[in-house]
C-alpha cells in the first residue's frame, strides 16, 4: 500500500495526551495538561444548555452565530479598543486550533517563510509545515524570556510570509510589553509580513500587566489576524469554540480554509460562548484574580519544596527547574517520574522546542487552574515524596 503523508505519519503523539494517559494510568494529580477543574460560568453553561433544549440545532451559518460575531466584536472594543465589523471581519471556529489550521492553511504558499518563538504551542509546528512554510525559529532564552532583537530581526527576510506567536504565552507564562510588539510590527512592516496573533490566554494575565493585541498598533490592523478561544475565556475547555478577528482581505481566505475543515461548530456552544463575551468586566477581572492567586499558592509551595520557580505573568502555568531537587535526569524523565513515584502529573517543556534534544532539558510545567484541593493534594504528594 502506498504510504500515507510522511509529515504527518512521522508526528509523535501530543505531549498532553501522552501524560493525561500516564496520569489516567497513575492515578496521579494532574498538572500537566492545561484545564481547569471548575464547571466554568454557571450562566454560561445554561445558555448553551436552554439553547441545545430549544434552540436551533442544525448548521449554523458558516461564519458563526450572529450573536456570537456581535459579541466578540464588542469584545474586542471593550478591551483593545477595536473597531471590528462583526460581519466581515469575525469568524467562529471549533476551538482555537481550528483557527490556527485556518490561518496557516489559508496564508502560507509553499516556500513562504514563518517566524516562530520558541518555546511554541505544539501544534504550530506541524501545521506550518504542512502548509508548506518554511519555519525559521527565535528563541527566547529562561529565566527571562526576554525578546532576543537581533534574533528576530535576522529571522525576518523578504520572503517571511508571516510571523505566529503566543501572548500571554504558553508554556512560559511571558506577557510580551508594548516596546516588544512593537518591536514585531516594525518588523512586519518592514518585512510586508502579516502578524498571526494566538491570544487564548487574553484574560489570564497577572499583577499589573494588561493585555495588548498587536492589531492595536499603528498600521497592523490590516495585517494581523487575532485568535481567541471561549475554552480558556470561561473555563470550558472542552468546547472547543474560538474566534478569529481579521481584515475582511485576510478573513476571506482564512473562511475559505474554515468552509471545508469544519464549515461551522456547535450552534448551542457558541450562543454560550457568546453570553459569556457579554459578561460583565468583574467576570473577566475576576478570573484574572483567581488565577493568580492559584498561582501564586502553586509556586509558593513548589519554592518551599524545592524547586526554582520561573515567574509566571500569565497563563495557566508555572515553570519549574527541578535541578536543585537533585533530579539530574532529563525533563520528560522527571515528569514520569513524579507522575509514577509521586502520583503527580506535569509536562516536559522541551516538547514545545523543534528539537526537543537541543531544548533546556531541565524544567517542568505545572498547571494551577485547578481548585485549591487539587492543588493541596499535588503539594502534599510531591512534598513527601521529595522531603526531607
Ligand atoms: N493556543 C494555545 C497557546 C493554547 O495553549 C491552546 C490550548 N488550549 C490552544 C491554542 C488551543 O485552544 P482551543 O482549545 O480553543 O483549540
Ligand atoms: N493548551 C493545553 C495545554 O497547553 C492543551 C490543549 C490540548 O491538549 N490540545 O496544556
Amino acid at each position: 500500500m502506498k504510504s500515507s503523508n510522511a509529515l504527518m505519519s512521522g508526528l509523535g503523539t501530543t505531549v498532553f495526551e501522552v501524560m493525561s494517559a500516564l496520569a489516567r494510568q497513575h492515578q496521579s494529580v494532574n498538572l500537566g495538561q492545561g484545564f481547569p477543574d471548575d464547571k466554568g460560568p454557571e450562566e454560561v453553561r445554561v445558555a448553551a444548555a436552554d439553547y441545545l433544549l430549544n434552540g436551533h440545532n442544525q448548521y449554523p451559518p458558516m461564519m458563526g452565530i450572529p450573536e456570537l460575531r456581535q459579541a466578540v466584536a464588542e469584545h474586542a472594543k471593550r478591551f483593545q479598543g477595536l473597531d471590528v465589523d462583526w460581519q466581515t471581519e469575525v469568524l467562529v471556529t471549533s476551538g482555537a486550533t481550528e483557527a490556527l489550521g485556518d490561518c496557516l492553511f489559508g496564508l502560507i504558499e509553499p516556500g513562504d517563510e514563518v517566524v516562530l518563538i520558541e518555546p511554541l504551542y505544539d501544534s504550530y509546528l506541524p501545521m506550518v509545515r504542512r502548509a508548506g512554510g518554511i519555519p525559521k525559529l527565535v528563541r527566547l532564552e529562561p529565566p527571562t524570556w526576554r525578546l532576543p532583537r537581533a534574533e528576530l530581526a535576522a529571522a525576518f527576510s523578504p520572503r517571511t510570509k508571516l510571523i505566529l506567536f503566543n501572548t500571554p504565552m504558553n508554556p512560559c507564562s511571558k506577557v510580551f510589553d508594548r516596546e516588544e510588539l512593537e518591536f514585531i510590527a516594525g518588523l512586519c512592516l518592514e518585512h510586508d509580513a502579516y502578524a498571526v496573533c494566538d491570544e487564548v490566554y487574553e484574560h489570564i494575565i497577572f499583577g499589573d500587566r494588561q493585555h495588548l493585541s498587536i492589531m492595536t498598533l499603528p498600521e497592523m490592523r490590516a495585517r494581523t489576524v487575532r485568535i481567541g478561544s471561549a475554552g480558556k475565556s470561561f473555563s470550558l475547555t472542552g468546547w472547543k469554540v474560538g474566534y478569529v478577528t481579521a481584515a475582511p482581505e485576510l478573513m476571506r481566505t482564512i473562511a475559505k480554509t474554515h468552509q471545508f475543515m469544519t464549515f461551522t461548530t456547535p450552534p448551542n456552544l457558541q450562543w454560550g460562548a457568546a453570553v459569556g463575551l457579554r459578561l460583565a468586566d468583574n467576570y473577566f477581572s475576576g478570573l484574572a484574580a483567581d488565577m493568580q492567586r492559584k498561582r501564586d499558592h502553586l509556586a509558593v509551595a513548589l519554592a518551599d519544596i524545592g524547586f526554582d520557580v520561573l515567574p509566571a505573568h500569565g497563563t495557566y502555568f508555572v515553570t519549574a527547574d527541578f535541578r536543585p531537587l537533585g533530579f539530574s535526569g532529563t525533563d520528560d524523565d522527571f515528569c514520569r517520574h513524579i507522575t509514577v513515584e509521586a502520583g503527580v502529573t506535569a509536562v516536559p517543556v522541551s516538547a514545545f522546542y523543534d528539537e526537543p534534544l537541543l531544548a533546556p532539558r531541565h524544567f517542568a510545567r505545572f498547571c494551577f487552574c485547578k481548585h485549591d484541593t487539587t492543588l493541596d493534594k499535588a503539594i502534599e504528594r510531591l512534598g513527601r515524596h521529595f522531603g526531607p
